[in-house]
Formats: structure tokens, C-alpha cells, sequence
């Protein structure tokens, strides 16, 4: 099969989670798939291939499934971005909104030195709020955000579009209404 009708096969949604009315997108059938698993992480640089990245950067949690396997992939460094609270080490933050309150992501202070080349990478992208608020803390230390990549995009949410309106190049690989 094509690719994208490959990897939307892998994907299991499962209505009313987390809560009555959504959809989620599980991809951890996905993941458990050899082959989609591959195509899938291929696939999400594949036109950045040859160029020189320095440093994978992925959202907890699943982004640090797909990053390390793309920072191996293209041989760069892998950086996690994650929740409050959960790295050791002096950090710098952003705070970004959700439907109700407020989240924080951090990245350690020393994880990036100006000037490095990035590929940010998640699973997915609905909102855009979490990969903005990920763009800002990577440029917050002087990264060049070279692009940022998705298996699945939600592109009603317009995740997409706002990280591009930053200057962000944005691939994503398939596409769920
Ligand atoms: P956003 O900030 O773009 O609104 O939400 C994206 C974040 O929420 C990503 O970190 C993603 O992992 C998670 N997320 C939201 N909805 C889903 C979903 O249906 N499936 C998966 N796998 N992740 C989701």
C-alpha cells in the first residue's frame, strides 16, 4: 500500500478518550508495527535527509519515541522537551494555554547552543499550542528551528498553519478530519 494508506491502517482510534466526544488517535499500534514504525520515521525527514541537523527535539512522551528514533536515523543528538518538573537540571520554560488553564514545557538550559540546527518532532498536531509553545523555548536559546515534523495532523485544528505563521516549515503524513 501507499504510504499514507499504510500508515492510517496502523493508526487505532478510540472514541470518547479522554473524555466523551473525542476521538484519539492511538498510534501505538503504529509503533507496533515494523514496517509503519520504519516508514513512519523515514518518512518524517525524509526532506531534510542529507542536510545537517544537529539536534532531534522531542514532546514527552511520544515524541521521544519518534525523535530518537529520527535523531538515530539522521545522526544527530536528541533533546527532550518535556513537562514541568521532570528534568534534573537547570531548565528554561514555556508556558502555553490549554481549553482550561495553563501547561509548562521545559528543556534543559545546556540542551542546545546557539546556532544548532533543529527538527522538532511529535506525533501529532491538533491545536498547534503545544509545538508553539516547544518553537519558542527552542529559539529562547538560539536554536534555528529548521522544521518541525507529525505522523498525524488534525489540520481542522490548525496546528499547522499557526506553527508555519511562525516561520516554522511544518510536515505531517497523514491527516484526520
Ligand atoms: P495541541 O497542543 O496541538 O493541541 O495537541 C498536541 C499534543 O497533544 C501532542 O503532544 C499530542 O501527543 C497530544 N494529543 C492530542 N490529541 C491526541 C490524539 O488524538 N492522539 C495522540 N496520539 N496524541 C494526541
Amino acid at each position: 500500500a501507499d504510504i499514507g494508506t499504510d500508515l492510517r491502517n496502523s493508526i487505532r482510534s478510540i472514541p470518547d478518550y479522554p473524555k466523551p466526544g473525542i476521538v484519539f488517535r492511538d498510534i501505538t499500534t503504529l509503533l507496533g508495527n515494523a514496517r509503519a514504525f520504519r516508514r513512519a520515521v523515514d518518512e518524517l525527514v525524509q526532506p531534510w535527509a542529507g542536510m545537517k541537523i544537529d539536534k532531534v527535539a522531542g514532546i514527552e512522551a511520544r515524541g521521544f519515541i519518534l525523535g530518537g528514533a529520527v535523531a538515530h536515523q539522521v545522526s544527530a543528538g536528541f533533546v527532550p522537551i518535556r513537562k514541568k518538573g521532570k528534568l534534573p537540571h537547570k531548565t528554561v520554560n514555556v508556558a502555553y494555554a490549554l481549553e482550561y488553564g495553563e501547561d509548562i514545557i521545559e528543556m534543559h538550559a545546556d540542551a542546545l547552543v546557539a546556532g544548532e540546527r533543529v527538527v522538532l518532532v511529535d506525533d501529532l498536531i491538533a491545536t498547534g499550542g503545544t509545538a508553539e509553545a516547544a518553537v519558542k523555548l527552542l529559539r529562547q536559546l538560539g536554536a534555528e528551528v529548521l522544521a518541525a515534523c507529525f505522523v498525524i495532523d488534525l489540520p481542522d485544528l490548525g496546528g499547522a498553519e499557526k506553527l508555519r505563521k511562525l516561520g516554522v516549515p511544518v510536515r505531517t503524513l497523514i491527516g484526520f478530519e
